[in-house]
């Protein structure tokens, strides 16, 4: 770490030229979180840092690598010219964690946490809610060389989907292509990578757009701001798993894919002939372990059987299907939640239901189940086009007159 405090109690940072003096003059230090004794160490092979005992029980420390401590005092370099204010391994008592670097600009505040080893999913989706929790937004960035790429193909570990970064808004006039999750990958000393997921592919993959920022001139919100994606790419993004779930291999057996394919049967609708309002990428999607056919499918039936008996839905018609996607997904009911508003959104973007100034939607037309994996495919062209509409925001009653 380059951070500690004094037993006078101020805290310092290796960092900060102001500190040099005072660093120089002291030498007993303790960790803010555990409070344990820290160790101040200049060798020759690494740049100075403070270390916790090895046998340490401190949660917020794992021995960090050079690669890690060198990363951070360069993200911290970049971040600091661009006049915002940032702290090195900010400690946050509020949620007893300690950020990589916390900047805090005039709207929000960011932790940025360069991630070098793996964690599993649990551990991204604890601290990523932790931050939410306290108001702060996180860019999890992984060096470079985790970044697996093929052409515009990602391939990603379970705990790097969760890592995604679904952006700070969910403003409902933004359009679907404005909404999509990225991941950041950091090539020292002055590369930055993002990778813009657009399209899922498979648990392993996704489509993503990349694009090269050199630091600087590129500044954090430059590398925050979701990447345009040309309407034709996403049209045929979108459309390669589409092609998968109709001609390809049935999705791998999970108990929640078991109890969706019984459900499609008894409907007498083999998988390969899902409705084709189920299966497309949605922001949220990369906290979900399961294709999005479906818990896609599964969903728009239940939403369907409440057409059945009433003329107007609202998210709160759907409290059941919350409880049973989050049980399902094994996600926090606020991720389902979350999960079932852009379910929502898309069906009003498909034009398959209508969103009313009240928040409650109506059936647009009554859904029809293709009859061959042909005319499925011909189903998804249709709606695939219309999601990629240029004016598709959802939000302005304009588009959809009541
Ligand atoms: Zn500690």
């Amino acid at each position: 770490m380059f951070t500690a405090t004094s037993y006078s109690g101020r805290t310092v940072s290796l960092l900060n030229n102001a500190d040099r003096a005072y660093i120089e003059a002291n030498d007993g230090w303790y960790c803010q979180v555990c409070k344990e004794h820290l160790q101040l160490k200049k060798g020759r092979k690494r740049r100075p840092h403070f270390a916790h005992h090895p046998n340490t029980a401190c949660p917020t420390s794992n021995p960090e690598s050079e690669r890690h401590l060198e990363g951070k005092a360069l993200l911290y370099r970049w971040l600091k010219a661009q006049g915002a204010e940032v702290h090195v391994e900010a400690f946050l008592p509020e949620s007893n964690q300690r950020a990589d670097l916390l900047v805090k600009n005039k709207n929000d505040t960011i932790a940025v946490e360069y991630q070098c080893s793996t964690v599993d999913r649990e551990q991204i989706r604890r601290r990523t809610a932790l931050y939410h929790s306290i108001g702060v937004q996180v860019l999890w960035v992984m060096p470079y060389d985790h970044l697996r790429r093929k052409g515009s193909v990602v391939y990603l570990k379970e705990w790097q989907w969760e890592a995604a970064y679904l952006g700070h808004s969910s403003e409902l006039r933004d359009t679907y292509l404005q909404r999509m999750p990225a991941l950041f990958y950091f090539q020292p000393p002055s590369l930055f990578w993002t990778a813009h997921l657009n399209a899922y592919l498979s648990p392993k993959k996704a489509h993503a757009r990349f694009i090269a920022h050199r630091l600087p001139p590129s500044t954090l919100e430059c590398v925050r701001t979701p990447a345009t994606v040309p309407r034709e790419m996403q049209r045929s993004a979108l459309l390669i798993y589409k092609k998968e779930t109709r001609y390809g291999k049935r999705p791998p057996s999970t108990p929640f894919s078991t109890i969706v394919q019984a459900q499609l049967l008894r409907d007498k609708i083999p998988i390969h002939l899902h409705p084709p309002e189920a299966g497309w990428f949605l922001p949220g999607q990369p906290w979900v372990n399961e294709s999005p056919v479906l818990w896609q499918s599964w969903l728009f039936l239940h939403i369907l059987s409440h057409f059945n008996r009433q003329t107007f839905i609202s998210l709160q018609t759907l409290g059941t299907a919350k409880q049973w996607l989050s049980t399902y997904l094994h996600l926090p009911v606020t991720r389902a939640r979350i999960l079932m508003d852009e379910y929502l959104r898309l069906l009003v973007r498909l034009r398959v239901l209508m969103l009313h100034a009240d928040d409650t939607f109506t059936l647009m037309q009554m859904p029809r189940w293709p009859q061959s994996p042909d005319e499925g495919f011909a189903m998804d062209q249709q709606y695939a086009e219309r999601l990629c509409a240029v004016n598709d925001s959802v939000a302005p009653r304009t588009y959809f007159p009541l």
